[in-house]
Formats: C-alpha cells, sequence, structure tokens
C-alpha cells in the first residue's frame, strides 16, 4: 500500500516479526510461516489497515475497540505474550516502541 503512515508499517513489522517468533518456536515449517500463522498475518494486517485510529493508535493488545474477531484475538493474545519478552532481546527498538507506548497509557489511566 502507498502512503501507509510510517507508524502503521511499524506496527505491521511488529506483528509479523512476533508471529515470526512464536511460529518458529511452536511449529515446525522449514524457515517460513505456516498457513494457520500466515492466516493470522494476514488477519491482523487487515486490522491494521481498517484501524480507525490509524497512527494514533495504540497497540492492538490494549486497544479499546477490540476489532479482532473472537478466535483470532485469542491467538494474537497467545503470540504477544509469547513473543513480547522475545522481541525485547533481537529487536529492541520494535520493542521500546511498544513498551512506551504501554507506559503512556497506564500513566494517564492512573491520573482519572
Ligand atoms: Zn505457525
Amino acid at each position: 500500500m502507498s502512503g501507509e503512515h510510517p507508524l502503521m508499517k511499524r506496527e505491521k513489522r511488529t506483528v509479523k516479526v512476533m508471529i515470526n517468533i512464536y511460529c518458529k518456536a511452536h511449529h515446525e515449517c522449514g524457515g517460513k510461516l505456516c498457513v494457520e500463522c500466515n492466516e493470522l498475518l494476514e488477519y491482523a494486517e487487515k486490522r491494521l489497515d481498517k484501524c480507525p485510529f490509524q497512527e494514533k493508535k495504540t497497540p492492538c493488545g490494549i486497544c479499546s475497540i477490540h476489532c479482532y474477531k473472537k478466535s483470532m484475538r485469542e491467538r494474537i493474545r497467545v503470540v504477544m505474550r509469547y513473543a513480547g519478552p522475545r522481541m525485547l532481546l533481537r529487536h529492541p527498538v520494535l520493542t521500546f516502541h511498544h513498551v512506551l507506548k504501554r507506559l503512556r497509557r497506564n500513566k494517564k489511566g492512573r491520573n482519572k
């Protein structure tokens, strides 16, 4: 997609990296994503394309809308829980932005 905001590109890259980490650890697919994980990735990217917040969005895991359908939400949650801490080692920059957004949001919540 052309003209996509850099933040949205980064968000897609983050999700892709996370699913890759998870798939590599759990499924034997010879270095590429298995059918199920690929389906999940495509779904996640589609949700990002349709996200009403776009570049102002929070990480999907803490988003208030929860646009994922239930079965996909469960799957992406498992992936993120597993891959999140491991991202920190492999992709510190991607993870850093993710965590930073989370911290900002938590702060706001506490001041309420
Ligand atoms: Zn897989």
